[in-house]
């Protein structure tokens, strides 16, 4: 599958749908590399407007990324969007204006075909959640030893381990709270 568009072609037909699997093995996110579990769907429509070429579509996998907090595997379920305006080089707006269009997602372009690859990659990453967590209530690793707390959640590293009445005491105090 080849995501790049000739803008020779667009201009005759207007429209070009692009539809078909991504090939990526691994995405590459800002701090973690995800493998990717299921092939990426991937659906655009390119449509040529007054205003410039117009991007839509959407992008469907499922990514396989360790949890925030105790880095067990969690498989994550990609929904995407993708959207974005091509205009040409020339068209580079004034300062003033600049901000304006980078809030709109406008890209520009200089050659005679547009690779649309990135905007793939884009749309996957932006739909990754600020957190990902293997269940809402991840108990994580202790930070001394690297013991996952959720199987272990009595875990005491040596040295924090204080005298068995005290934290009979603690104990009973956590359950009166809970209780
Ligand atoms: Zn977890
Ligand atoms: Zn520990």
């Amino acid at each position: 599958m080849n995501w790049t568009i000739e803008l020779e072609k667009l201009s005759q037909e207007r429209k070009i749908v692009l539809e078909g699997i991504f090939e990526a093995k691994m995405i590459e996110l800002p701090n973690v590399q995800c493998k990717v579990l299921q092939p990426i769907k991937v659906k655009m429509v390119v449509v040529m407007t007054k205003d410039g070429i117009a991007v839509g579509g959407y992008v469907r996998t499922i990514l396989e990324h360790p949890c925030d907090r105790c880095l067990k595997p969690v498989e994550l379920k990609i929904n995407g969007t993708i959207e974005a305006l091509y205009k040409h080089i020339s068209e580079v707006p004034k300062e003033k204006e600049e901000e304006l269009q980078s809030l709109r997602n406008v890209i520009y372009y200089s050659s005679d075909r547009i690779d649309l690859s990135e905007r793939i990659i884009e749309a996957i990453v932006v739909d990754v959640p600020m957190r990902v967590l293997c269940k809402p209530d991840c108990k994580g690793l202790c930070p001394r030893c690297g013991t996952d707390l959720n199987e272990d959640p009595e875990h005491l590293c040596e040295d924090q381990k204080i005298d068995p009445r005290l934290s009979k005491l603690l104990l009973l105090k956590k359950t009166n709270k809970e209780g």
